[in-house]
């Protein structure tokens, strides 16, 4: 029988162009200052051993720079880099392929490593930690284990929950680095440099807009980007103003603070359904017609950080900000109004 998993879901190595505007080496990965400075000491250390680099796990919410940087790790190697994620194994044997294929020094790089079934996480514990693997071979009263030896080589996770991880599986990685937010200047060089990549001009005002509108998200101002571009070329318009960023966001319902259309709509079902909460993940996501593990990954994060929703034991709660971000009246005013 064919390996549905070695088919379907390994990719090859990197593709050079497949994202151009991928940063290729730490000096042009901007923004993240610390976890770029302990990256530089992992590196020139392991450069200097002639050694692997040591497992790291990327952890933070997507778009923020986790699978490039395991990109940027493996070519600063030069080594080669497969990629697969946690859903995608489905058994233990699903790994077996793709880790005896390794060569030295190479990088396999798991992204929503939280979500890799447990049997397989175990599996991969003597992988990660004496380059070796059980191999079942056989079955029935036949079946029996050898002893695989692997080459040396670096797993680096990325996980959006890292809460999710289990200790042992957290504790086997040599180095933990969480990735935050940018900054709206941060994000502004990011959209500047972009700019340049895409051969696309942009006022110093209209950069810093798009980078303040993208949720502190570098994947999210690439795309608010490339739609203002797209805006620019059909208003005829060789350079993006100011004026011309703000209302190519506001065709696409993206406010001052960077919430789209789904945030508000979350904000609105718990205040304007439920009281302002608290109220249930999944209902909240039956409600907004979305998966739950994507409100709680991507959209909350945000809302959290921007102080509009808390969470409580008995579910999402709006906050006073989040009301008059709706320009709707306050819980409290509202009820003494009664
Ligand atoms: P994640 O793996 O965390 O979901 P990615 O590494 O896929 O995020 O990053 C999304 C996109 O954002 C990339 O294609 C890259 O172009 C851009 N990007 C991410 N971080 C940076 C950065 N620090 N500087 C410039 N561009 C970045």
């Amino acid at each position: 029988m064919p390996e549905p998993f070695i088919e379907s879901s390994w990719t090859k190595p990197d593709a050079p162009f497949e994202n151009p505007l991928r940063p290729s080496s730490l000096a042009e990965f901007i923004g993240q200052g610390p976890t770029k400075a302990r990256l530089d000491i992992f590196i020139q250390a392991a450069l200097m051993r002639k050694e692997a680099l040591g497992h790291i796990l990327f952890s933070g919410p997507p778009g923020l720079g986790k699978t490039t940087l395991a990109h940027i790790l493996s070519k600063t190697m030069g080594t080669n880099l497969s990629i697969t994620s946690g859903p995608l194994i489905q058994k233990p044997g699903d790994l077996a392929g793709v880790l005896t294929n390794l060569k030295p020094g190479d990088v396999l790089f798991i992204d929503e490593i939280h979500r890799m079934p447990k049997a397989a996480e175990e599996y991969i514990y003597p992988a990660m930690e004496d380059f070796t693997l059980d191999l079942m071979i056989d079955s029935g009263p036949n079946a029996r284990t050898v002893q695989v030896n692997l080459n040396r080589f670096t797993l680096i996770g990325a996980t959006t929950r890292s809460g999710l991880l289990s200790a042992p599986l957290r504790s086997r990685f040599h180095i933990n680095l969480r990735l935050d937010y940018y900054d709206p200047v941060s994000l502004q060089e990011i959209v500047q440099r972009s700019g340049a990549l895409l051969h696309v001009f942009l006022d110093k005002d209209a950069s810093l807009e798009i980078a303040k509108r993208s949720r502190g998200t570098p994947r999210i101002a690439n795309n608010l980007l490339r739609w203002v571009r797209d805006f620019a070329h059909t208003q005829k318009q060789q350079t993006i103003s100011y004026d011309l960023a703000v209302s190519a966001l506001t065709m696409l319902s993206i406010d001052e603070q960077g919430l789209d259309e789904m945030d508000k709509k979350i904000l609105s079902v718990i205040i304007d359904h439920h009281e302002g909460g608290p109220v249930g993940l999944n209902n909240l996501a039956a409600a907004c017609g979305e998966e739950a593990h994507t409100i709680e990954e991507v959209y909350e994060p945000y809302l959290i950080l921007q102080g509009m929703i808390r969470r409580t034991p008995r579910g999402r709660e709006a906050t006073a900000a989040a009301y008059k971000h709706l320009g709707r009246k306050a819980k409290k005013i509202l009820e003494s109004e009664q």
